[in-house]
């Protein structure tokens, strides 16, 4: 009898043959929400087409108490999902579900607002760095009603891949055999944090037809087409292109390293209807929310 070995792999980068290139690079709006707390949109309103089926990015981060105190008092909301991921700080949930958590560095906190869920996200430090991210995910129309949920992931639940010159935090999707924290059907979304060295190079494999956007918050790093190299500033999503045979993305860090998303998707192709915190296909759905919100039909505010 003969035994077939298999000689074990060691995973190298996964290759990628045709990376994809930049079509845009967007500077997000600077604004404030919830109890005046400031932040930048990074993903606004008019990209949710384009970005399908992500609807909403923000970014804050700062120093000063000032910027964030205020916290996000309660607020409903409808058709989608909420994902925090937290770089600095410490921040208090509690929605009308019941749940409660407590957001940390590290830490996502993945809510399904489903048919109506009414929270609130509260600083729980008076000074020191607040920073992170909030994504909104759009759920499939027959999936919009969905009972409510939340999960929080502490940062040591969230898997990890280790290279040689970075780490790559796997909060959702798969990157190089590491499972993510979160796997979802019907829009397959993959969140990535990027920690890279200076001058590192990472690929990951993108579905052809999945929308991938890439956004930097440290350093600097450069989007590699395979000739084309776009510099992508700190601060600044790219949004990649979708070429006709491109397999992935390739980028590569500056000299002194870089932190990014590497976020994607599969498209749901759905008529979307955002009327602020509710977000469902048709504008009739969205008059139907207010209206379940003010008869009470999304359960007791947590308060402060
Ligand atoms: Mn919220």
């Amino acid at each position: 009898m003969t035994t077939t070995l298999t000689a074990p792999t060691a995973t190298p980068q996964a290759s990628v043959r045709k990376p994809r290139a930049v079509e845009r690079l967007v500077a997000g709006q600077a604004t404030s929400d919830g109890d005046g707390v400031k932040l930048t949109r990074v993903l606004t309103q008019p990209l949710q087409r384009r970005l399908d089926p992500f609807l909403m990015l923000d970014a804050f981060g700062s120093d000063d108490a000032g910027d964030y105190i205020g916290g996000f008092p309660d607020h409903p909301h409808r058709g989608f999902e909420t994902i925090t991921y937290m770089i600095a700080g410490r921040m208090r949930h509690r929605d009308s579900t019941g749940n409660e958590g407590l957001l940390e560095n590290g830490g996502v906190q993945w809510m399904t607002a489903g048919r109506g869920i009414i929270h609130s996200e509260l600083p729980e430090q008076e000074q020191g760095r607040m920073e992170g991210f909030q994504l909104w995910l759009n759920l499939p129309a027959a999936d919009k009603l969905t009972t409510p949920g939340y999960r929080d992931i502490p940062t040591g639940e969230i898997p990890e891949l280790h290279l040689p010159n970075a780490t790559v935090r796997v909060i959702a999707g798969e990157s190089q055999g590491v499972a993510g924290a979160v796997q979802k059907a019907h829009t397959e979304p993959l969140y990535l944090d990027l920690h890279l060295e200076p001058g590192a190079t990472f690929e990951q494999p993108l579905p052809a037809g999945h929308n991938a956007f890439v956004y930097v918050y440290r350093g600097e790093l450069e989007i590699d087409a395979g000739g084309v190299r776009t510099p992508v500033p700190r601060e600044r999503m790219a949004v990649l292109a979708h070429g006709a045979d491109s397999d992935g993305v390739r980028v590569q860090a500056g000299a002194d390293g870089a932190r990014a998303l590497l976020i994607a998707g599969k498209p749901l192709n759905e008529p979307i209807a955002q009327y602020g915190p509710f977000v469902m296909n048709k504008q009739a759905e969205i008059f139907q929310a207010v209206e379940d919100f003010r008869a009470g039909k999304f359960g007791t505010p947590p308060g402060r």
